[in-house]
Parts: structure tokens; C-alpha cells; sequence
């Protein structure tokens, strides 16, 4: 079958998995003491290092497309005030785990970190460090708008320790900017790099982002040659996710045009293409690094883990999720805060957390969670690895699924023998259908809006 009869195919609706099971399936039926159990058996007696990510919501302005947990706001004494919750939020979580724990890696996304001044930046770094140690060679990550980030809030930012930044871009193109109500000149962008160089920030990432209004191969072409030419260490190059439905300012874009599914796939090729002959190599789904990144080398050492913050080397025994809609991984289980910033704030004022779903894993969700995470971060999955991890047969129990998976093996999406399964080149663009696979919740009755598989 050709590429563009696979494309109109597999252009379905799913999950990006950055969970499993998906967070449509999580419970609202909550109590708080659960993620306090969860916390309190899972960290204690383990001194493991763990991952922390750490969510301010507030941005200036709207970009349309955006399908973070955001507050629009130019009232900048909003920070003071959350920031002092995700303070008390993260002593809170402290004294339930007993004891100061390890993290191999720290992040900070949004919304927009450096909404907050220079000095609420070091007020909230110094106050986890309160409570928390730092492994050796952690990743300290924050994400950053080149657009309100100051060469001052750097400067705090890489004093304090912060070693990673990951820069929104999405698109150079004047036109796809304006639709998108996100004017950020080359210019602004390529400065701002230089000077992260230059204060020794590594692994720096560009975030893209392909299926916007206005994008054509052509147009986006331009980019992917901007982008290569300034040459960051990594690339994300996400699949815009348009679900009106859950974010109703997505609409405001439909009075342009966007790629359908052939196109974002004919742009996501192009991308693939440039950065894979230009020095850079595919990480997982979507990502791309340079051969001297350790993304790169994670792949190399099969060390590579999918988590909400995307792909990282440094999985950790778990995370913590600090802040409005902030979700952790403890114990294996998922647990998310409320979403919005007051409620999020209030409930800290009095409880301490603010957890308000969840997922606790069943032994079966344990199993394919796994699988997943071998399909989508190592393109193989071993059926002895199976074997070892569970004590258990993967040919056996999932059978079914093996008998599913020969139509993608015919059409050269992926190869399955008696070892295991491995997707091919090709198949890695339609890997989220192979996922589905053997996802268990997609055939039971759902509200559950997914975006674009392709
Ligand atoms: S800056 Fe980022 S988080 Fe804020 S509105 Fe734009 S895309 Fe969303």
C-alpha cells in the first residue's frame, strides 16, 4: 500500500500516550489521602532519585493554538501569590515522604516560568532546595518564551543551576505567527540561543509545531532550514493538537486554513528528512537531537522514557507534580492537582495537596503500560524482556493483539517474530495506531476526545 492510502487510513483519532492508562480514564471519585498513601509507601523507603516538575500557568497573551493549563493575565502580582502554594505544596509533600529526597531531575513548563520576576524565580528554586536534595548531574530544565524572557531572568536562572532550557518556536513564518497570534521574529529567537550558549545552558531544545493555520510544506520548509542553521541540540516537532471542544479559543483559528493529514504528514516528513540529513538523529515519535546530545545517547544505552514533560534520560522512580494541574507518576500510579490556579491555591491553604484525580494501576494496566512505553520510546519490544519483568508469556496473553498487528507487518509498519516486535522506519510515523493496539480502554463506551493520530 502506498504512504498516502496509509495515511487516509490511520488518520484516526487517539491518544498521544504520555500515560497509560490515558487520563480520560482517570477517576474523579478521589480522595486526597490516596495520593498521601501513594506518596508516604512509594518514597519513603526508597531512596531512589525522583523527578520533579513544577507548573506556573500564567502567560501574557494567548497564543490560539495552545493546549496548555493557562491563565491569560498581565497582573504580575498573581505569582507572588501562587508561588508562596507551590511552596507550601512542596514542604507539604516533604513531610509526608519523611526525609529529603533525591531528584535527578527538575522541570519547570507552563504556562510561562518566567512570568515570574528574577527574584520569585530564586525564592521558588532556593524553597525546593529547602526540602529537597539534588542528585549529581540532574537535569534543572525550565521552558522559556523568547518572547518575555529577559537576558537578566537567564542570567538568575543559570546561577541558581538550571542547566536545560527548551525554547518555544513552533513556526518563523510571518503569516502562520500572525494566525496563531504569536509574533516572535528569528531574530529574538536566535539571540536569545546565543545567549544561553553563552551562559552554558546544554541540551537546548526548539519546540515546533506542524498542522497550524497557513502552514504548506513550502512555508514550513523555510523554518526547518532556519531552525537547522542555528542548530540546536534538540528538536520537538509536535503534531498540533486542534480540539476546539476542550479549548474553545482553538476555534478562533478555523477562519484559516489548515494541512489535513496528507500535508502534516508530507510536513512531518520534510522535517524528518532535513534534520536526519543534517546531523540530527529520530528520538521516538517526534523528537530529534544531536549525535553529541545525551537524548541521542539514551537511545544508545535504551535508557529513553516517555513521561508528560515528553521524552527524557532521567526517568527516576517516580514524580512529583507541583502546582495547578500539575500530574505526578508515584508508585507507578498517576495522580493530577486541580486545574485552576484559585481553587488549586485554596486547597493548599487547607489541605496542603490538591490532588483531585487519579489513576491507581491494575496489574494488566502495569503490563501495557510497559509494551507502550517499549513501542513508542524504543521501537522494540523484546517478548524475554516481557518474560523476565512479569513471569509471563507475552505470545500467550496477547495474542490477540500479535493477530491484530499482522496488517500493520503487511503493509511494512512493523515485523513480529518469535523474539519480538520491531516498527520499521516507516512505522514509526504511525505508531501511535500501534500503540492502540493494545490499549484496553478503546473499545469500552467513552466522552474521551483524542486528537489526531497523524
Ligand atoms: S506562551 Fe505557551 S503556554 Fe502560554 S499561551 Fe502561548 S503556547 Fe500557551
Amino acid at each position: 500500500m502506498d504512504l498516502t492510502k496509509l495515511i487516509k487510513k490511520y488518520a484516526t483519532s487517539g491518544p498521544r500516550y504520555t500515560s497509560y492508562p490515558t487520563a480520560p480514564q482517570w477517576t474523579e471519585n478521589w480522595k486526597i489521602e490516596v495520593y498521601q498513601e501513594q506518596l508516604k509507601k512509594s518514597f519513603s523507603g526508597n531512596a531512589e532519585p525522583i523527578a520533579l516538575y513544577i507548573h506556573i500557568p500564567f502567560c501574557e497573551a494567548l497564543c490560539f493554538y495552545c493546549g496548555c493549563n493557562i491563565q491569560i493575565t498581565k497582573d504580575h502580582s498573581k505569582s507572588g501569590v501562587y508561588i508562596e502554594a507551590l511552596i507550601k505544596e512542596l514542604k507539604t509533600v516533604s513531610e509526608i515522604i519523611g526525609r529529603r529526597q533525591t531528584l535527578s531531575q527538575i522541570s519547570w513548563g507552563g504556562g510561562t516560568p518566567t512570568f515570574m520576576t528574577s527574584q520569585e524565580i530564586e525564592r521558588l528554586h532556593l524553597a525546593t532546595l529547602k526540602y529537597f536534595d539534588l542528585a549529581e548531574g540532574a537535569e534543572v530544565s525550565i521552558e522559556i518564551d523568547p518572547r518575555v524572557t529577559s537576558n537578566e531572568q537567564l542570567s538568575t536562572l543559570r546561577r541558581l543551576g538550571f542547566n536545560r532550557v527548551s525554547l518555544g518556536v513552533q513556526d518563523f513564518n510571518e503569516n502562520v505567527q500572525k494566525a496563531v497570534n504569536r509574533i516572535q521574529s528569528i531574530e529574538l529567537t536566535s539571540n536569545m540561543l546565543k545567549f544561553c550558549r553563552e551562559l552554558g545552558f546544554q541540551g537546548i531544545n526548539f519546540d515546533l509545531i506542524y498542522g497550524l493555520p497557513l502552514q504548506t510544506k513550502q512555508s514550513f520548509h523555510k523554518t526547518l532550514q532556519e531552525v537547522i542553521a542555528l542548530r540546536p541540540d534538540r528538536i520537538a516537532l509536535y503534531n498540533y493538537a486542534h480540539l476546539p471542544s476542550l479549548r474553545p479559543h482553538q476555534k478562533i483559528m478555523d477562519r484559516f486554513e489548515r494541512p489535513d493529514s496528507e500535508d502534516r504528514l508530507a510536513i512531518f516528513s520534510d522535517g524528518y528528512t532535513e534534520f536526519t540529513q543534517n546531523g540530527y538523529r529520530s528520538i521516538g515519535m517526534d523528537h530529534f537531537a544531536l549525535e553529541s546530545d545525551e537524548l541521542f545517547l539514551a537511545i544508545e544505552k535504551e535508557t529513553l522514557y516517555r513521561n508528560f514533560m515528553g521524552y527524557t534520560v532521567k526517568r527516576g522512580a517516580g514524580m512529583i507534580g507541583i502546582g495547578a494541574s500539575a500530574i505526578g507518576e508515584v508508585g507507578g500510579n498517576y495522580f493530577q492537582n486541580t486545574r485552576e490556579t484559585r481553587p488549586y491555591e485554596d486547597s493548599i491553604a487547607h489541605e496542603g495537596l490538591s490532588s483531585f484525580r487519579g489513576c491507581l494501576l491494575t496489574s494488566d494496566d502495569v503490563q501495557r503500560k510497559w509494551i507502550i512505553q517499549q513501542l513508542m520510546c524504543k521501537f522494540v519490544l523484546r517478548f524475554q524482556d516481557y518474560r523476565s519483568l512479569f513471569n509471563d508469556s507475552f505470545e500467550i496473553t496477547f495474542q490477540n493483539e500479535i493477530k491484530l498487528l499482522s496488517e500493520f507487518a503487511s503493509e511494512g509498519i512493523l515485523t513480529v517474530d518469535s523474539q519480538g516486535i520491531v516498527i520499521t522506519d516507516l512505522g514509526r510515523l504511525f505508531i501511535r495506531n500501534v500503540a492502540m493496539i493494545f490499549d484496553a480502554y478503546l473499545s469500552l463506551p467513552t466522552q474521551a476526545t483524542y486528537s489526531k493520530t497523524l
